[in-house]
Parts: structure tokens; C-alpha cells; sequence
């Protein structure tokens, strides 16, 4: 599953600079994850960085974007050979 940011962002700063995928940007108010590129983490780290760092826990998972663990390790690849 790909993160989502809820309206109860702070702009706090902290996420962006520490997803691995750079999948967080500042939206038009708040801070948004883009869903083609968060992987969960999932290739990089154990647990979801952005949800670690968030002070107000207002990272859920993204209803409209369920996927396995498969999908997301292929989600992960696919962004590995993006970047060669
Ligand atoms: Fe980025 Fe990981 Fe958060 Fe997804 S879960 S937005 S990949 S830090
Ligand atoms: Fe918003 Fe949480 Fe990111 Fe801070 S860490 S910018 S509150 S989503």
C-alpha cells in the first residue's frame, strides 16, 4: 500500500527529507505522497520512514491504493531501474 497524508499536517518539514523514494512533496497546503513512488518503504527500510518521523501520526495507509508485499518489492524495482 502507498502512504497518504491527512489534513491534520502541520508542514512540519521532517518527512520529506527522509523518504528514500522521494515520493513527499509540499502539496497546495500540506505535505502529499505521491503513490507511484512510495513503496512503503519496502527495498530501504523496515518500517515507513515518514510514519516514524510524523509528530501528529497523520500517515495512514492510502485506501485507493492497496497493494501486496510483491507489488510493492516491484514497485521498488521498477523505481531502482528508473534511476540507473
Ligand atoms: Fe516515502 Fe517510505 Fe513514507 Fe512511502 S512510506 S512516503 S516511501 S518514507
Ligand atoms: Fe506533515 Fe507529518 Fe510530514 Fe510533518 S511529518 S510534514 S506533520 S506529514
Amino acid at each position: 500500500m502507498a502512504l497518504t497524508i491527512t489534513s491534520e499536517c502541520i508542514n512540519c518539514d521532517v518527512c520529506e527529507p527522509e523518504c528514500p523514494n522521494q515520493a513527499i512533496s509540499m502539496g497546495e497546503t500540506i505535505y502529499v505522497i505521491d503513490p507511484a513512488k512510495c513503496t512503503e518503504c519496502v527495498g530501504h527500510f523496515d518500517e515507513p520512514q515518514c510514519i516514524q518521523v510524523c509528530p501528529v501520526e497523520c500517515i495512514p495507509v492510502n485506501p485507493d491504493h492497496v497493494e501486496s508485499k510483491d507489488q510493492l518489492w516491484a514497485k521498488f524495482r521498477r523505481l531502482q531501474a528508473q534511476a540507473a
